[in-house]
């Protein structure tokens, strides 16, 4: 458990038991959920890993800690105003999950905010408490507007957020037009720098939001248009997933200045919206690095009100209430991406015993002579002479002076030298130099997992984002292999090879020995967020099953799983890119009918492979391993 990391990135939401399975507790209280009961219940209804588990009471958690972190901080500090939230549909689209999301938020009244067109229209079908925003984001044409202000026709409280002046024109006519007295927001381009992986929201090349000059034009537009009491919101974004509290401190101060402003120019106001940023704490290291916050939720929510209330103080303007837009803050923890291992590639299991009676090259004997000879020198000194000697031989090879046999001398005695360091240095205490310590790293293994990392982690491909990997079981059990993650995409960049730091920062996962005929399942942890919709569909893997799980008390495993979502087909992605199903069976009949008519294969055998063509359209993408297994 502490190999892991659990105690860090997981809690309140993940531990391990003593029978050593991981347990999910998405009540964050002392009810829990066998992970690995999950799976099974999952696999009796033909759903299999890669699959997607999503704790729906996790959501609701979700949702009540930031809404009571705020109910509290507005208490503690006399607040004179309200906490008024909404969730941003882009950090997960999926239906159950802003469902889910609405429902825990009714008393709250948690709004939802839309960042494009069709998320616009999920939103306000989704949108359902009277008392709750809908805030409109991102680049807007005419439809948008018309469909926002259509709404706010029906008495709804959506408030358009203008990201360029040209919004604020089309907004201002079309609201004559339409003849409805907008909502309106403007989103400033804060001189506040944004930290980490996403920083780009904010600045002078941000491309979203006003300057401050643009501000003063889109304030004498309003006037211009008689519409000075429409504006009532002041939005910033400084990107998400901010490691470094001070930077949203900073913003909260700049923003709330610009609030006051506006205030005292005469508009009504009345709510200042913070934008996301709130962080998830990945690594467990409570720390400023990318993948990490050095802040708790609680503690954001006491530093917007706090600062808010301040600076309100000091301008002598009345405090707004507080909007945020925090998305994977909310969903991040709720859904865990379950991989089988399908294998590994070892570089020790197909090492040659090399004798020295068999050996033909001088190359390959002073390799030998460095693996068993008299040991006069120091680690290091023993693995550049190796090194040397494995480079020999290799452009040896290239030149033609040294045959296959050979060359495979020459690795296995290369790999044997560098084991036999790496025993060494494990058994060395005090200070190794980095080329030995990044020895594991070179003699890792790669337990090959069936996913994709490009349609299930693809933040981790493009960003390095990382996530929490650990085994679903065994945890009980020493892990004594080092390993690196490879999916079973055609592209060397399919790995996982950077991983949250443990205990001794090394680039690989202990791991266990997989045993024969045995699942071994990985769980990677806080994926619940954008990571679901941002993935492709390259090598044409696809969409991965899903399953629903809610809390039960009266079931023996305390849980039940509500709904299941199909993986994509093949017939399914075949289609995505323009391929009939109808018209692949075709073309490939063709080319047997011609080779039955050749007398290449028996009419039977053709059909028979006809029918398993038939057959393969309409299963699964990813990997079938039980037939592995069998
Ligand atoms: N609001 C806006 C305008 C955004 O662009 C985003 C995403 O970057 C969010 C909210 C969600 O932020 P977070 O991922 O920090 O929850």
């Amino acid at each position: 458990e502490r190999l892991y990391g659990f105690n860090r990135w997981g809690s309140p939401y993940f531990s391990v038991d003593k029978e050593g399975y991981v347990c999910a507790h998405p009540a964050a209280d002392d009810i829990s959920v066998r992970i690995d009961d999950v799976i099974k219940e999952a696999a009796t209804k033909g759903i299999k890993a890669p699959m997607v588990i999503r704790f729906q009471d996790l959501l609701r958690h979700r949702v009540e800690r930031l809404n009571k972190a705020f109910a509290d901080s507005i208490r503690d500090e006399d607040y004179p105003g309200h906490y008024r939230g909404v969730f941003p549909i882009k950090v997960n689209q999926l239906r159950e999950v802003v469902e889910e999301i609405q429902d825990a938020g009714e008393n709250h009244c948690y709004g939802l905010e839309a960042g494009s067109k069709p998320e616009l229209m999920i939103a306000m079908a989704m949108h359902q408490h009277s008392e709750s925003l809908l805030i409109c984001n991102g680049y807007k044409d005419e439809d948008y507007i018309r469909l926002a202000l259509n709404y706010r026709k029906i008495g709804k409280d959506i408030i358009i957020v203008a990201e360029q002046l040209s919004e604020l024109e089309m907004i201002i006519s079309m609201s004559k037009e339409l003849d409805v007295e907008p909502l309106i927001g403007l989103r400033s381009k804060l001189g506040t720098r944004g930290e980490g992986k996403w920083a780009m929201s904010t600045g002078d090349n941000a491309k979203f939001g006003l300057t401050s000059m643009e501000i003063l034009e889109a304030a004498r537009m309003l006037e211009k248009a008689n519409l000075t009491e429409s504006l009532c919101l002041l939005h910033f974004h400084i990107g998400s997933q901010v490691p470094n509290i001070i930077t949203l401190k900073n913003a909260v101060v700049e923003a709330t200045r610009y609030y006051c402003q506006l205030q005292k120019m005469g508009f009504p106001m009345g709510f200042l919206d913070v934008g996301g940023g709130l962080g998830i704490d990945y690594d467990g290291s409570r720390s400023n690095y990318e993948s990490s916050t050095n802040y708790t939720l609680e503690e954001y929510a006491r530093d917007v009100v706090y600062n808010v209330k301040q600076i309100c103080g000091l301008m002598d303007v009345p405090c707004p209430n507080l909007v945020t837009e925090s998305g994977r803050a909310i969903v991040a923890p709720h859904s865990i991406l379950i991989t089988e291992v399908t294998g590994r590639i070892s570089k020790r299991d197909s090492l040659l015993t090399v004798r020295k009676d068999e050996i033909k090259h001088q190359v390959v004997a002073d390799l030998h002579e460095i693996l068993n000879g008299r040991n006069r020198y120091g680690n290091l000194e023993i693995y550049h002479d190796a090194q040397q000697k494995k480079e020999e031989a290799d452009s040896l090879f290239s030149h033609g002076y040294l045959d296959l046999l050979g060359r495979a001398q020459a690795e296995s005695l290369f790999w044997q030298i560098c084991n036999r360091l790496e025993k060494n240095i494990s058994k060395t205490k005090g200070y190794q130099p980095e080329e030995l310590i990044g020895l594991s790293e070179l003699l890792s293994d790669q337990y090959v997992c069936n996913f994709s990392v490009f349609q299930s982690l693809l933040d981790h491909w493009a960003l390095d984002q990382l996530f929490p990997i650990t085994p679903i079981t065994r945890l009980n059990e020493r892990p004594t292999v080092n390993a690196i993650l490879v999916d079973i995409t055609c592209d060397s960049d399919g790995k996982v090879s950077k991983f949250i730091d443990l205990e001794d920062e090394k680039q690989y996962l202990p791991l266990h020995p997989l045993k024969k005929g045995d699942s071994y399942f990985l769980g990677i942890f806080l994926v619940g967020a954008y990571q679901d919709i941002m993935g492709d569909n390259h090598n044409l893997f696809g969409r991965v099953n899903e399953v629903h799980v809610f809390l039960d008390e009266d079931e023996d495993d305390g849980f039940y799983i509500e709904d299941t979502i199909q993986g994509f087909r093949m017939k399914d992605v075949l289609e995505g890119v323009q391929y009939s199903a109808g018209g692949l069976c075709q073309n490939l009949k063709k080319q047997i009918d011609k080779a039955t008519k050749a007398d290449l294969v028996k009419p039977r055998d053709g059909v028979r492979f006809m029918e398993l063509y038939e057959e393969q359209l309409q299963k699964k993408t990813y990997l079938d391993i039980e037939q592995k297994k069998k």
